[in-house]
């Protein structure tokens, strides 16, 4: 007989456990809600550990992050009340002047505080094209540059950007990687693996999968004093995770595996079938062996390739709108992660001064039946064709 002795399960096994939960005493395989604001003195009157006040942080919580910790292969994660504090943590705990480097186009998001904190000379910005490495490391100041900031995939074109290759430009300069894979969660890629200095998800999407909670989360592979100051903004700012929400997000990754790859079987399939159609321009989804950055997304993506994806339609602005209008399955709704598809016209939701292609529509694909989804969109296109 093999000796099985030091056999750890799967990540996939851990997960779908909640890390093996159960509590002592009753058995319950599901953890309960901590939702206390405070916590009582110890009989010497000593503040308890780890939590002594709800904006530290709560036992739900750190449940949540312990579980993505594991996934992320993280030395610690912070749960926060949305993407957008997770990422305006990082931003805050950088020292006025310093010098950031962004692509140009990316989530709108944390394009907009980029901008805003530039804007008020908090702190300075240097652009690159999504995805090009060589304008990326141009884009360095040495010395200076204190942050990198990639998205991989890229919304909302879907760019790939090899995450090694970003960290070496970094780390050569002195300055630390963060990587927003929100699009491929850690199931699919684990960015500290690849060199990032900072993992972030926005917690709202695949994690979570279920379009009911917004959150965010940031992984690092090594702690230091720059993750204590992370973790004194959202403590001084009151933004970490409530209990509930956390809860709702156990609950949601435990499924993620199995959500993650069909949702990337669904997107796949819709992404061929559209390929060439039509009334189809372009698909841009990097799963497509002609796609720009299929190569490195093979290497980086455990073998799926997600399942976002944008396409170009053929006719005017006004074809693109009319077929998110007529889709019957997809939801004419902006997010994306869920298990419910969303289609939306992009350039409508992310407004004048982004540069977004007119005619592209965002396409979030959920765990719905392939065959419904491709037969919607057909019909959606061929009525905004007629
Ligand atoms: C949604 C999203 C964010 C922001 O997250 P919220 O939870 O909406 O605040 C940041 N980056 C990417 C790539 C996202 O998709």
């Amino acid at each position: 007989m093999t000796d099985n002795s030091n056999r750890k399960p799967a990540l996939s096994t851990r997960v779908a456990q909640a890390l093996r939960f159960m509590e002592e005493g009753t058995g319950a395989v599901v953890p309960a809600i901590q939702p206390t604001a405070t916590y009582a003195r110890d009989e010497n009157y000593e503040v308890r550990k780890p939590y002594w006040y709800r904006r530290d942080g709560s036992q739900t919580t750190g449940h949540a992050e312990a579980i993505i910790a594991e996934l992320e292969g993280a030395a610690e994660s912070l749960l926060f009340s949305s993407g957008m504090s997770a990422c305006t943590a990082v931003i805050d705990h950088l020292p006025t002047g310093a010098h950031v480097v962004a692509p140009e186009v990316m989530y709108h998001g944390v394009l907009q505080q980029l901008q805003m904190y530039e804007k008020n000379k908090r702190i300075t910005v240097s652009w690159y094209t999504a995805g090009n490495l060589d304008e990326l490391a141009a884009a360095m100041k040495p010395g200076e540059t204190q942050l990198v900031w990639i998205e991989t995939p890229n919304n909302p074109n879907w760019e790939v950007t090899d995450i090694a290759a970003a960290a070496e430009i970094a780390h050569a300069h002195g300055a630390k990687l963060m990587a927003d894979c929100t699009g491929t969660p850690p199931c699919m890629t684990r960015a500290l693996d690849m060199g990032a200095d900072i993992s972030f998800h926005s917690a709202t999407k695949y994690l979570n999968g279920h379009s009911d909670v917004t959150a965010g989360v940031l992984s690092v592979r090594e702690t230091g004093q720059y993750w204590e100051d992370i973790f004194w903004v959202r403590k001084l700012q009151g933004t970490v995770l409530q209990s509930f929400d956390a809860w709702l997000l156990i609950r949601g990754m435990r499924t993620l595996f199995l959500r993650v790859e069909k949702a990337s079987a669904n997107a796949m399939a819709i992404a061929k079938h559209f390929q060439g159609h039509k009334h189809v321009e372009a698909v841009l989804y990097p799963g497509l062996p002609t796609d720009p950055g299929h190569e490195i997304a093979k290497r980086q993506t455990g073998g799926q390739f997600g399942a976002m994806l944008s396409i170009i339609v053929k006719g005017t602005e006004q074809t693109g709108i009319d077929v998110t209008r007529f889709c019957e399955l997809f939801y004419p709704a902006t997010s994306l992660g869920g298990v419910e598809s969303l289609i939306e016209h992009r350039k409508t939701v992310s407004g004048e001064g982004f540069p977004v292609h007119e005619r592209l529509l965002r396409i979030s694909v959920g765990i719905e039946d392939a065959d419904d989804l491709i037969y919607d969109l057909e019909q959606a296109l061929t009525r905004a064709n007629a």
